[in-house]
């Protein structure tokens, strides 16, 4: 049973080797009585929180999280196929996604946190993106926190990625104006020509930032969808317009530095009454099954189109993993352990 070992705590930027690749034993049968599953994980999330499980717990603010043990296996969500089950409502065969372990075969002992793949007739790695976790967090992020309407301008930071690509999907089909920024020239190219953004950029190339946001929103923004925090909130808040919302998905930008940078323009947020809301998706996961429906909807009708970034096997693992932290995954960044 090969695994990704997590080697010990990080600070700074993580690299391929803060992790290693071995192969440890697992008991491929389940004990007797045991209420456990036995899966063969078949595709691995990469996502940004497991930077956060890199730190101590102390530095995790007990909350969301809970760091990885260094000298054990890195876990995150995925996909599997049950092997053998002691679960009632889990049988051999089922397709599941939920937090899993980065390893070929993994015992899940509480299994009632994985969901059931029912829908088999798209990708299962859409599991790991926008049917599954990252997924919900742009639906709920963008209809339930940044409460959308008809004809308002939109900005998504990160927009490329498996959040962001989804946010600026859907806030065209809600009628809206929508710019997304990106660290490349071929994310850019699949913003405006995959995604159907109205405009799109390429953060790394504009010296000002404020004056780059001018340029594509020369009457303000209604709605920001905030991937990265830092230098580029700050740049946002001059521009938000009166009554806007900001969304505070998460901050990339600042979680591989020790002092968080500071923001100067927070008094916009006054002079605009800008209502800004961080949110967790894990607040909204009961409407998962509305979501599901309605993308699974989406996804065949031709409305919504997704990107991946496929790494073939578990030694690719830390590295697509890493990866994330300087812009080298095209879309979702996705692990393959199987195929079936
Ligand atoms: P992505 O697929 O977008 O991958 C991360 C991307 O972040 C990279 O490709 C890179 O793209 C960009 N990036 C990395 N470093 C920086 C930096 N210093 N400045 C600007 N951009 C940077 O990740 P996700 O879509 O999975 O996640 C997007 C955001 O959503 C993250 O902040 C994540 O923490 C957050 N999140 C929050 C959740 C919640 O419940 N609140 C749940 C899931 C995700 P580029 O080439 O454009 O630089």
């Amino acid at each position: 049973n090969k695994q990704v070992i997590f080697k010990d705590f990080v600070s700074g930027f993580p690299k391929e080797s803060d992790m290693f690749v071995t192969t440890g034993s697992v008991k491929l049968k389940l004990p007797e009585g045991s209420r456990a599953v036995l899966v063969k994980n078949l595709y691995l999330s990469c996502d940004p929180y497991m930077r956060a499980l890199m730190k101590p717990q102390d530095a995790n603010y007990g909350s969301v999280f809970t760091s990885y043990t260094p000298g054990s296996p890195v876990s995150g969500f995925g996909v599997a196929k049950v092997l053998e089950s002691g679960h009632p409502d889990i049988k051999e065969g089922d397709l599941v996604w939920g937090v899993t372990t980065w390893e070929e075969y993994s015992v899940i002992k509480a299994p009632e946190t994985l969901i059931k793949i029912q829908h088999t007739d798209v990708p299962l790695s859409y599991y790991t993106g926008i049917l599954g976790m990252p997924g919900m967090t742009a639906y709920a992020g963008f209809y339930e926190v940044c409460s959308p309407k008809k004809g308002e301008y939109v900005y998504v930071s990160s927009a490329a990625g498996a959040v962001g690509q989804l946010v600026g999907q859907l806030a065209k089909l809600t009628g809206c104006y929508v710019v997304g920024s990106a660290g490349s020239k071929e994310k850019v190219d699949l913003l405006k020509n995959k995604f159907g953004f109205d405009e799109a950029f390429n953060y790394k190339e504009e010296h000002d930032l404020n004056a780059a946001l001018k340029r594509y929103f020369p009457e303000g923004i209604d709605i920001y969808f905030e991937n990265v925090g830092g230098k580029m909130l700050d740049a946002v808040l001059l521009n938000m317009r009166i009554h806007g919302r900001i969304a505070v998905c998460g901050m990339i930008s600042q979680y591989n530095i020790d002092k968080p940078e500071g923001v100067s323009n927070l008094m916009n947020i006054v002079y605009k009454r800008v209502r800004v809301e961080g949110f967790v998706v894990f607040d909204y996961l009961q409407q998962y099954s509305k979501f599901l429906d309605t993308l699974i909807s989406y996804i065949k009708d031709g409305k919504i189109t997704y990107v991946e970034d496929i790494a073939e096997g578990l030694e690719s693992g830390p590295a697509a993993l890493v990866g994330l932290f300087s812009g080298r995954n095209v879309g979702k960044q996705v692990v393959t352990v199987s195929l079936e």
